[in-house]
């Protein structure tokens, strides 16, 4: 008899592993709580065009079955690849857009050299100061003051990070890694930072030629193919498990429905999977609820009247005074986004729920925009000809907050037999990879994440049907 699985949740993950599981011969039935499928990955449709929510690019191994695989769905010409990838990426810091957020060096260079005296003299005698007294630092920020000092914090760390992180909150081994304690002789090696590490990169930056909806359109239709069977807009109110079965009930179209299968597969965030533990669960749960996990996210479409708003595709923000973290030019992608001639800016906000721009109205929201890019002064507001915002709960990974909690509830969901889900809840758009044998850092994309953590589940799931 053939095994039947359910994954809960459409997104990405989900898709990629459902469709795996049928090729090994797997009767798959896929729950959604949305009326569509795709998840974050899935295109906002706008007159005939496809924005994407999030997505700007995906990072592929160079050599993998994973990057075979999508290039045949979509036609190997249809997998834009960006070998320019730098000069793409722009970086707005210090009141100017630029070719790239300046290394240390390159910061200090175009300072004075008053400046550049009083960095060195207070790195100097901080060095001192420790070798007299061990000092243990509370956070990353602590740190980098204690031993890069405060001038080169409040001038550079400090808008290096305000892109990636909390300010007030910095990863302390992280910071240690990637800055490690300067030793004077080597101040020139140590300083100069770990910026580079992207340019050997067995990974490449690609982007599908129509939207990034076209991917979720193909994987829809090998899922057709596989005769997978798709359950939208549908609320899951309990598993049970008895014996070896696992029986769903849910709520669709105002109706109670039961289904029963030999597995599940979580493909949404731990934290939402443990609503459907059993009552032995109650203390992690309470535990996990009470984790700050993730920045909330703010996205606002601004449609504007010309072909292109700035050259390049990105433009990272440093600057912890503004609250726009990122803007993005979708059309610079694909041609299938936006009309001839007009082009699409994808604006990002980072925030905490408790920030008062989360509360704020869609057209308070639309202010602060148009005010921070004015400042940029990259856009002429008579070009803007419409504005949509949408806005995503939890979805930027607080680094500190990749913690054992999570770790628990994964384990706790893959120790129930034949139950598994991804520990990517917080392997967002900022994951960091190491390559261990060449000591070297790169930063992998959470859609990339998804995929191969599915890859990886349904091989593990294979093995442990013919166990
Ligand atoms: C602004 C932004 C920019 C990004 N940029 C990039 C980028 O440049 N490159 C990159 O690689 N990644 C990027 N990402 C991240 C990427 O989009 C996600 O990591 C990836 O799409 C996640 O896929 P997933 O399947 O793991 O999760 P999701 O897409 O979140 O899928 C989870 C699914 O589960 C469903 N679900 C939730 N609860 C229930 C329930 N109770 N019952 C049934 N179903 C449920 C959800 O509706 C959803 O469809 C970005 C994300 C955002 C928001």
């Amino acid at each position: 008899m053939k095994k039947k699985f359910v994954i809960i949740g459409a997104g990405l993950a989900g898709l990629t592993c459902a469709n795996l599981l049928a090729e090994k011969d797997i009767d798959v039935t896929i729950i959604e709580k949305q009326k569509t499928i795709g998840g974050l990955a899935a295109g906002i449709n706008e007159n005939g065009f496809s924005m994407d929510i999030g997505p700007h690019y995906m990072v592929l191994p160079k050599d993998s079955v994973i990057t075979e695989k999508i290039k045949n769905m979509l036609g190997e010409k249809n997998l834009l690849s960006f070998l320019d990838f730098a000069n793409s990426h722009k970086a707005y810091f210090n009141n100017k857009v630029r070719r790239k957020f300046p290394t240390i060096k390159e910061f200090l260079n175009q300072k004075s050299r008053f400046f550049r005296i009083n960095v060195f003299l207070e790195i100097f005698f901080l060095k001192i100061k420790l070798v007299f007294s061990k000092s243990e630092y509370k956070s990353g920020n602590e740190y980098l003051k204690k031993n890069y000092g405060k001038l080169l914090y409040e001038n550079w760390f400090k808008y290096y990070y305000s892109n990636i992180f909390e300010e007030e909150n910095l990863p302390k081994d992280f910071v240690m890694n990637q800055f490690p304690p300067i030793e004077l002789k080597k101040r020139r090696r140590n300083i100069k930072g770990s910026q580079d590490n992207l340019k050997k990169s067995p990974f490449f930056d690609c982007y599908p030629r129509f939207g990034m909806n076209d991917l979720i359109k193909k994987l829809n239709e090998e899922l057709t193919k596989n005769k997978v069977e798709i359950i939208l807009d549908s609320n899951i109110e309990s598993i049970e498990r008895k014996d070896n079965e696992k029986i769903i009930t849910y709520e669709k179209d105002d109706k109670k429905l039961q289904l029963v299968f030999d597995g599940i597969v979580f493909a949404v965030p731990p934290s939402k999977a443990i609503n459907w533990l059993s009552n032995s669960t109650e203390k992690i749960k309470s535990n996990s609820n009470k984790t700050p996990v993730a920045y909330n996210a703010i996205i606002t479409y601004l449609f504007v009247d010309q072909e292109k708003v700035f050259d390049g595709w990105i433009i990272n923000l440093y600057d912890p005074k503004f609250l726009i973290s990122r803007i993005s030019q979708q059309n610079h992608l694909s041609k299938n986004i936006a009309p001839e001639g007009k082009s699409l800016l994808t604006i990002e906000i980072k925030c905490n729920p408790s920030d008062k721009i989360w509360k704020n109205t869609d057209d308070e929201i639309y202010n602060v925009v148009i005010k921070e890019i004015k400042k940029m002064d990259i856009l002429n507001a008579e070009k803007i000809f419409g504005h949509r915002i949408i806005r995503i709960p939890r979805i930027y990974p607080k680094f500190n907050s990749i913690q054992v909690n999570d770790e628990k509830l994964v384990n706790l969901i893959n120790s129930n037999e034949n139950e598994y889900t991804f520990s990517h809840e917080y392997d967002s758009n900022n994951l960091i990879s190491n390559d261990t044998d060449n000591n070297k850092q790169y930063r992998l994309g959470g859609m990339l994440i998804g995929i191969s953590s599915a890859y990886n589940l349904v091989e593990q799931i294979i093995i442990n049907l013919k166990k």
